[in-house]
């Protein structure tokens, strides 16, 4: 059994939990999903409810932008605004929305090998003179 690496409370990081429903538009669906279809997605596992598929092609399409949607983004961000992907069968009129549902904490040493580098001695700030300093 592998030695558990040591884990600190200062090697967290938070990801967002996401869902990916299929969403009908006016157009038909010509693959093999329906409306209310879904995956869900927490860190690195990806789970369907029980006995749904959910078809191969638009996976693949799916899954470049699914680390970004996981992650805190900017406000202005297209990334944090956006989220009907559409199915790459151009005949299909399905779209794939993508909702961040929840927010999971993971700890470094828990998903890679890899370790962090040293902790590098923190900057101090400059004084900033303020009205109760200033006259000092
Ligand atoms: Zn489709």
């Amino acid at each position: 059994m592998a030695t558990p690496r040591p884990t600190t409370a200062n090697d967290a990081f938070v990801l967002y939990d996401l869902k990916v429903e299929v969403v009908a538009t006016d157009r038909p669906m010509i693959c093999n999903h329906k409306a209310g279809d879904y995956f869900e997605l927490k860190g690195e596992n990806l789970s369907l409810p029980p006995g749904q598929t959910f078809a191969i092609y638009p996976l693949a399409a799916l899954l470049p932008l699914l680390p970004a949607k996981q992650r805190v983004t900017h406000p202005n961000d297209w990334m944090t605004t956006d989220a009907d992907i559409a199915c790459p069968d151009p005949h299909c009129g399905a779209l794939f929305r993508i909702s961040r549902t929840a927010i999971s904490t993971f700890r470094h040493a828990e998903v890679t090998a890899v370790p962090l580098p040293p902790a590098r001695p923190r900057r101090r700030r400059p004084q900033v003179a303020t009205d109760r300093t200033a006259d000092r």
